[in-house]
């Protein structure tokens, strides 16, 4: 049986919207290109899970909503430093939108993170105070998975939290590299350096699909 196929493994695809893609509000560069192997790793995965950010206008993490101050500047927030983003995924709106080319219809579950005005979350199990769960890994851990494999959107921030968190949950993970974009080569390096060092694996899509374990 394909790793992907194995009841105990989920996928978890982060954060394929339109307003993280070329043209969008907070482009990846070149973030489309991941929609492809994406749809190939979904068509053969068991356990599908989507995740979209998904925030409310007055979301504190963009920096409109801070006088003065631009977007990607640091601020304090009371869990911590909070970078600020061009506003961006406002909930129901066309940037918020799953891309077109995605092939959602095969999602187990759809998981909306960041929906709290006051607060962040990059990670797809604990907000930005990183005490908030989400309930993803008791909707995974109650269906007996104890794998996942994460994908999408960006490498270096919702990707990597989403990753770091399920390692630090028990799960066994493992990122795939050819179907993630990054913001940034910098912050990238730091989140790979960092996966390593929690025990995250990296594979490729052709290891996955269609491989026998
Ligand atoms: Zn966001």
């Amino acid at each position: 049986m394909s790793f992907l196929q194995d009841p105990a493994t989920a996928l978890i695809v982060v954060d394929i919207q339109n307003d993280f893609l070329p043209g969008g509000a907070l482009p990846v560069p070149q973030g489309d290109e991941v929609i492809a192997p994406i749809n190939r790793l979904m068509e053969n995965a068991f356990t599908v899970v989507l995740t979209a950010d998904w925030h409310p206008s007055r979301h504190k993490s963009f920096a409109i909503n801070h006088p003065g101050k631009k977007p990607f500047e640091l601020v304090d927030m009371p869990y911590g430093k909070q970078v600020l983003w061009p506003a961006h995924c406002v909930a129901g709106t066309e940037g918020a939108a799953f891309a077109e080319g995605l092939v959602t219809s095969c999602a187990d579950l759809i998981l909306r993170k960041g929906t709290c005005a006051e607060r962040d979350s990059y990670s797809a199990f604990l907000e930005a105070d990183r005490r908030t769960r989400t309930g993803l890994a008791g909707w995974l851990k109650e269906r007996e998975i104890c794998k996942v494999v994460v994908c999408g959107l960006a490498a270096d921030y919702c990707v990597s939290w989403t990753a770091l968190d399920a390692a630090q949950a028990g799960f066994d993970v493992c990122v795939v590299t050819d179907a993630v974009r990054a913001i940034a080569q910098v912050s990238y390096d730091e989140a790979r350096t960092a996966w390593s060092a929690a025990g995250i694996r990296t594979a490729l899509t052709n290891d996955l699909v269609g491989v026998t374990d």
